[in-house]
């Protein structure tokens, strides 16, 4: 079956589990979103995009920024990362304490936000222009100049990010952040207020299928090896604390966001993007999780 014809298909097989689940609350500007959008791209590496319904339309991408930030690290920091944040599943919440404390600092992986916040460090330690760098990045990746951070997004994160607060203080508490808890929250709104569409995002995960080359600029960003053990990591932390049903049913490397997107790979052939703002109770947008396990199961492709 044509690649566009089966993306419409499952579209529309979604499109009433829509009405299910739950449109993120605690950032204000999120639940203004309407749960009514829905969008699907699949970029190959040769650089076809196949996009349908709202695909092309910007959302927050929210946690989904940490896998940017976590490769700008991981270029200049290499395996001494691990030092400072783990790769293991939390079996926790994103935004849970608990471990942080009986763990002494060293958070569970990059991405939860404590090990995000980590990671943030690391890159406002070794960028002399850590925004300018993620900017860069991700415009580069998904060949759009356009790509934006969204000033009123990450304010409201500011003023509800009680959690946020706690982790970095406690991480600060722990010695495990170089730059003030102020720096680093503030780096961390940031990103995840980036405002991306499924088919920027596509593209911008590319390089996760391409062994670490950006197909586009044919730039190494990564090294195969490094490449593989991102893409180890999505799997196995990438969609909260629901990485193993994520895997069970879906099957490839993937990271979702509270902004109802998800983004994942399969290696040596394609990325593929969803949009559908209404999350399950793990916090994975619920139709998005849903059209992903249509497309690997239909198609045939995962990792597995
Ligand atoms: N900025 C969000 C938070 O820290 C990110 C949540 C997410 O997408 O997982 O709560």
């Amino acid at each position: 079956m044509e690649l566009r014809t089966l993306l419409h298909e499952i579209l529309e097989e979604v499109r009433p589990l829509q009405q299910q689940g739950q449109v993120a609350q605690y950032i204000p500007p999120l639940a203004l979103v309407p749960r009514s959008k829905l969008g699907l791209a699949v970029v190959t590496l040769d650089g076809e995009v196949h996009a349908v319904g709202d695909a092309e339309e910007p959302f927050s991408t929210q946690s989904i920024s940490k896998v940017f930030t976590l490769t700008l690290a991981f270029q200049q920091l290499g395996e001494e990362l691990w030092q400072r944040v783990g790769r293991e599943p939390s079996g926790t919440a994103f935004n849970s304490l608990v471990q942080l404390e009986s763990e002494r600092g060293i958070p569970r992986n990059p991405f939860i936000n404590a090990g995000a916040h980590v990671v943030d460090d690391i890159v406002l330690s070794r960028y002399a222009e850590p925004r300018t760098a993620l900017l860069d990045f991700v415009r580069c990746r998904a060949a759009n100049g356009a790509i934006a951070d969204v000033a009123a997004v990450a304010e409201a994160e500011r003023e509800t990010g009680f959690r946020n607060a706690a982790l970095a203080n406690f991480l600060k508490s722990f010695g495990n952040l170089e730059r003030t808890v102020d720096e680093v929250l503030a780096y961390y709104f940031f990103h995840c207020s980036l405002a991306m569409s499924c088919v920027d995002l596509a593209r911008s995960f590319a390089f996760l299928a391409h062994r670490g080359i950006c197909p586009w600029t044919r730039e190494r960003l990564l090294t195969p090896s490094q490449t593989k053990r991102i893409n180890a990591l999505l799997l196995t932390c990438g969609t909260y604390d629901a990485a193993g049903d994520f895997a069970y049913e879906v099957g490839i490397p993937a990271k979702s966001g509270v902004g109802g997107g998800i983004v994942g790979i399969i290696p040596d052939r394609l990325a593929i993007a969803v949009w559908s703002p209404a999350l399950n109770a793990k916090g994975n947008s619920l139709a998005g999780t849903a059209a992903l396990e249509r497309f690997t199961t239909r198609s045939g492709l995962s990792v597995f």
